[in-house]
């Protein structure tokens, strides 16, 4: 990918996207692929945000079935199945059960209720491109089947469970980037590290473009667009705030929530309970271990510089300690990893986070009187996909275009391009009996279709071809991270490109050799690798 830069710039675009989280990635790949030109830029590096924050499922949402948000869950639905169609590398059917106690407030029977409806709004949940992503319908168990399950599921109160499916989004920052990849093999030009400080308008408040500040050159440019389309999630109202386009500035919630990642507890199944007057908690297996979650608080703060703290971690380990585990629970030090991010949430009178709406706003400014921008706010990873049609459905009509039929939900990501991902991952282990089946299948998922390419890169320097974890990752990801995905920094090749700093800190060695090559691809000086490093270190502590 040629990262889009003051001296490669069209002289226009029909759409200029702030943001590279995953509503930028869906936004840009839409509209390329419906011809339109588009340059794509974000502050940090693509799906640095929210996109990384997830809890790692693409999902109807059952809970939202509580408030009969019936049209969100019925949407979630038709997404999680589109997006298992077209990145079968990337996202797998993951089994959740939802257990039952003689003390929860909602009964069993509103359980069951609820699953019913589950099924049937997923009505086509089969119409799959692929076999093995096939799911079924929700079965009822017996607390000791349960617990033959998962014995880390609370015994005391337990009086039956249900078992549903909904699918894991293994990495979400990949998959984000493969939403990017897309766009721009229809043509988009991208840039991370490229902020918007400001926008190009007429005094009768027209926007014309953005003006990017770019942070890896230091240059100063210009995009002209005919229509901005501002993704920047978290901090869309910032964005905004930095013109006086407008006279009512736009409200949106930010809701914090983090994960823990600690040694495997749970075997193959979400197990969750509620914790009483917050919402709930679960365990969900992950690259063999358990990751744990989530908060969802409200958050006033500076969207720039919110982080975890450590109160967040100890209250979500103490809920967790609370509803799983029977004679035993994690201890703060177990913890190997946290990671989390802030919510946008479209604002309500409704003051509680966890109850807030997930839908997604598409504001086009009409009462105003502006034109050329819009701003997405809300929604879900699941959904990014509708999102953008929408928002295209919308461009095609704010400047006068023809409709061009989407085709996103018909076609593989960027890299997704296998039919049968099962039989791919077969062929791949029995031309590299070298490798570990595990490994073949990790990189597999990672790098889809290119997972040839990245092991030839490996030809350069067998170094590159030792595994450097438990999963088999290997020095040519670090290349082609740096060659292929536009990282330009270390946190960008360990936290977004590979998993090598996902399960925590990878080991001292491991670093070093990890920074060495990345330096050498990249040019660093000595104080340019210490700095780097010393980025990593930080992401690296748990607070506790
Ligand atoms: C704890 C948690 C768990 C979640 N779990 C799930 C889940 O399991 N499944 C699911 O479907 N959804 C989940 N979500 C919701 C989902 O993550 C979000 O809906 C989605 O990631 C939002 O994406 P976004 O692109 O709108 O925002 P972001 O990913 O935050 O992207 C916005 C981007 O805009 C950039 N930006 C900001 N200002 C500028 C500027 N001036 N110039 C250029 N760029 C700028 C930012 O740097 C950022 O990268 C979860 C969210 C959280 C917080």
């Amino acid at each position: 990918m040629r990262r889009l830069d003051k001296q490669n710039k069209q002289p226009e675009y029909d759409i200029v996207v702030i943001g590279g989280g995953i509503s930028g990635a869906s936004v840009a790949y839409e509209a390329a692929s419906r011809g339109l030109t588009v340059a794509l830029v974000e502050k940090d590096d693509f799906a640095h945000a929210t996109s990384s924050a997830t809890s790692k499922m693409i999902h109807g949402g059952l809970r939202y079935l509580q408030k009969m948000e019936i049209s969100i869950v019925r949407e979630s639905l038709r997404e999680r199945r589109i997006l298992a169609n077209i990145a079968p590398n990337l996202v797998f059917p993951l089994p959740f059960l939802l257990n039952s106690y003689s003390h929860d407030s909602i009964p069993y029977a509103a359980f069951k209720m609820g699953m019913i409806l589950y099924d049937l709004l997923s009505y086509d949940k089969n119409h799959l491109w692929q076999d093995a992503k096939k799911i079924t319908g929700h079965k009822s168990y017996t607390p000791e089947q349960l617990l033959e399950m998962e014995p880390y599921i609370k015994k005391e109160g337990l009086q039956k469970g249900l078992m549903y499916y909904d699918y894991a989004n293994i990495v979400p920052e990949r998959l984000t980037l493969a939403f990017i990849k897309s766009a721009v093999a229809k043509g988009a030009q991208v840039a991370n590290y490229a902020k918007v400080t400001g926008f190009l308008a007429t005094e009768d408040k027209q926007v014309q473009g953005v003006k990017v500040r770019d942070l890896y050159t230091h240059e100063d440019y210009d995009l002209q667009a005919d229509l901005v389309v501002n993704c920047a999630g978290p901090w869309a109202d910032l964005v905004l705030h930095q013109s006086n386009l407008l006279e009512q500035p736009l409200h949106l919630m930010r809701s914090e929530g983090i994960h823990l990642i600690v040694d495997k507890k749970v075997n193959n199944h979400v197990i969750s309970a509620t914790i009483p007057g917050k919402g709930h908690c679960f365990m969900s297996p992950w690259r063999n271990h358990t990751m744990i979650g989530t908060t969802d608080k409200r958050y006033d703060g500076d969207p720039d510089a919110w982080h975890v703290t450590k109160e967040a971690v100890l209250e979500l380990l103490t809920d967790a300690n609370s509803v799983f585990g029977n004679d035993t629970s994690i201890k703060p030090s177990e913890i190997r990893y946290v990671y989390g991010g802030l919510r946008p949430l479209v604002e309500s009178k409704d003051k509680d986070v966890y109850g807030t709406s997930r839908h997604y706003e598409i504001e086009t400014y009409d009462r105003e009187k502006l034109t050329g921008l819009v701003t997405v706010t809300g929604g879900k990873f699941t959904t990014s996909r509708s999102l953008a049609e929408h928002v295209i459905d919308k461009a095609e009509r704010l400047t006068g275009r023809l409709h061009q039929k989407s085709q996103t939900a018909e076609q593989y990501l960027e890299g997704s391009n296998i039919p049968d991902f099962e039989a791919f991952v077969k062929q791949k282990t029995a031309a590299y009996p070298d490798m570990k089946p595990e490994q073949v299948r990790f990189l597999c998922q990672y790098y889809g279709d290119k997972f040839e390419y990245l092991l030839s890169i490996a030809g350069d320097n067998p170094a590159y071809m030792e595994p450097l974890n438990a999963d088999g990752e290997i020095g040519a990801q670090v290349i082609y991270a740096i060659r292929h995905e536009m990282a330009l920094t270390l946190s960008d090749i360990l936290f977004r490109r590979t998993g090598l700093g996902t399960l925590g800190h990878p080991g001292q060695d491991c670093l070093n050799k990890i920074t060495q090559w990345a330096a050498d691809e990249l040019h660093w000086t000595k104080e340019e690798l210490q700095q780097q490093i010393d980025e990593v270190e930080e992401q690296f502590k748990v607070p506790v």
